[in-house]
């Protein structure tokens, strides 16, 4: 038997920025496809112009680019089933909702939202379940069900509007066969006469979203969970269409969820819990306001993408750190889980110092560039380099690079006073003078000479390792941080490790005196 060749959507809607949650659903679809050698479409459903974003879509390309995720159909590349973005396609939905129309599996409906909003309120004030249009109450609402055609006609005629519903059969179980969930069934009397079609001419969600997956071809719905409701729906509009056996198989992912585990991570909880949960920052046209992403605190694409694929799938090994590569040879959707997997901000940054490591200093040195001219430093490739081989392990998120290196391209200004305070002693300073004096008459500075003279120096005095130590660290840091005292030196070369000793001897007796 020939197999048809895989094609998977992704598609968000731009209401706003992309939640790491719509990434990681993209990441699947994207990993499943490669793997498959199948095809990778990006779908913009963008029929709801109330809740239209300027700058959403573009903000969903741009970040998922920064992710390493691109596709092979999309509005910007096209494709053989272009328009790519729904609000393009409007003449096709009318034609296919026509259809429903004509084969009774789709309804005129012309009551008002006053209408619907007092039979609302009368559910709510008679103690009823609240009001849904359904198979019981379409009977005697206002709709081509419940007219008689020429009432239907003439409304129509007469320029009234309407929307167009799904008429739900009657008492009839619907099975949805999920590749996660496994059997999902639901009983029809439970599902409402959702609007495919608005009063704007635009279709709903689910009557584009139907349809674009039947003429584009794809072969299997990935998305999130919160979509899992709606399944019924769409295999009862895929019946309704007759296009039953060429269906997509659907998966639906499980949620994220807060660290707590309570409830599904949400847009305002990270920047609430201090992590991002955008894959780039987000400034809301609307209000101004600024959310942040994992790219501006500073986190690296590979690391975004580990800690998404871990969300839900599992490798079935104690493998943690993967390639684009080898997530897409092994991925598959068998190893989703069904239940939801808490979002943990530790582990998130622990990712990110993995992949950190795994960097070259050249690399490394492309990260810390943009710090560097805005401080207007241009320091050599080579010494550049040898300071990120110090610093390196102290990063785990891109801005650690600078915070713990900025003092090997400055002098430090201003000195810890409580750290001065503990450390200095009255000896302090003539002895770290003595040592200069020695370091000075060495031809040959570097980490093991100088370490070799520190040795001779504490032995031949008697005088205290930490006694030396602390005071040279405040001196060439101006503060207790850093890496080995050794290391610092070696890096910082015999001219500059003297100067700071004397610049800092002269600023700390002025700051004491
Ligand atoms: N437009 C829907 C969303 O915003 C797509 C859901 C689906 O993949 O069917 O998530």
């Amino acid at each position: 038997m020939e197999t048809k060749p895989i094609r998977v959507r992704f598609a968000p809607s731009p209401t706003g920025p992309l939640h790491i949650g719509g990434v990681r659903t993209a990441l699947y679809n994207f990993l499943f496809a490669r793997k498959l050698k199948g095809t990778m479409i990006l779908r913009i459903e963008d029929t709801d112009q109330n809740r239209f974003v300027p700058g959403a879509e573009k903000y969903i390309v741009d970040s998922l680019r920064w992710c390493g995720l691109d596709f092979d159909e999309s509005p910007e590349t096209g494709g053989p089933h272009a328009p790519y973005r729904q609000s393009e396609r409007s003449a096709i939905y009318r034609e296919y909702i026509q259809r429903l129309i004509e084969n009774g599996h789709a309804y005129y409906a012309f009551d008002t939202e006053a209408e619907l909003e007092a039979h609302r309120e009368n559910a709510k004030s008679s103690g009823h379940k609240t009001f849904q249009y359904d198979q019981v109450t379409r009977k005697s609402l206002k709709n081509s069900l419940s007219l008689t055609p020429s009432e239907v006609s003439e409304l129509i005629a007469s320029g009234a509007s309407y929307v167009i519903r799904v008429c739900i059969p009657e008492n009839e179980t619907v099975v949805v066969q999920d590749l996660i969930r496994g059997e999902v069934s639901v009983n029809s009397a439970n599902l409402d006469d959702k609007v495919l079609f608005k009063s704007d001419g635009l279709p709903t969600y689910h009557l584009a979203n139907v349809v674009d997956d039947y003429l584009m071809k794809i072969t299997h719905v990935i998305r999130g969970e919160e979509w899992l409701p709606s399944a019924p729906l769409h295999l009862l509009l895929y019946r309704s269409f007759g296009w039953e056996d060429v269906m997509p198989k659907f998966a639906h992912l499980p949620l994220i969820l807060k660290p707590d585990g309570n409830g599904k991570l949400s847009k305002r909880d990270g920047d609430r819990l201090g992590f991002p949960v955008f894959p780039t920052s987000w400034e809301d046209p609307k209000t101004g306001e600024l959310y942040s992403g994992y790219r501006e605190s500073g986190y690296l694409p590979e690391a975004v993408i580990n800690i998404l694929a871990h969300l839900g799938w599992n490798p079935g090994t104690e493998q943690e750190l993967f390639t684009m590569e080898e997530l897409i040879d092994q991925f598959s959707l068998e190893r989703v889980g069904k239940h939801g997997s808490k979002f943990d901000p530790e582990k998130a940054k622990w990712f990110n110092h993995q992949y950190m490591q795994k960097k070259t200093v050249e690399e490394l040195a492309d990260l810390l560039a943009p710090r560097l001219s805005e401080h207007h430093l241009s320091p050599s490739p080579e010494y550049l380099q040898n300071v990120l081989r110090l610093v390196k392990e102290r990063a785990s998120l891109v801005p650690d690079l600078w915070t713990n290196s900025w003092y090997f391209f400055m002098r430090p200004t201003i000195y810890d006073q409580q750290v001065y305070q503990k450390i200095w002693q009255p000896a302090t300073s003539s002895v770290i003078k003595e040592l200069a004096a020695e370091v000075e008459k060495l031809a040959d500075f570097n980490k093991d000479s100088f370490h070799d003279l520190v040795q001779e120096f504490t032995a031949r005095t008697g005088i205290k390792m930490g006694m030396v130590m602390n005071p040279l660290r405040l001196l060439m840091v101006g503060s207790n941080q850093g890496p080995g005292m050794m290391d610092m030196a070696g890096v910082l070369g015999k001219e500059e490790f003297l100067a700071r000793i004397s610049i800092g001897l002269e600023n700390l007796g002025a700051s004491k005196a």
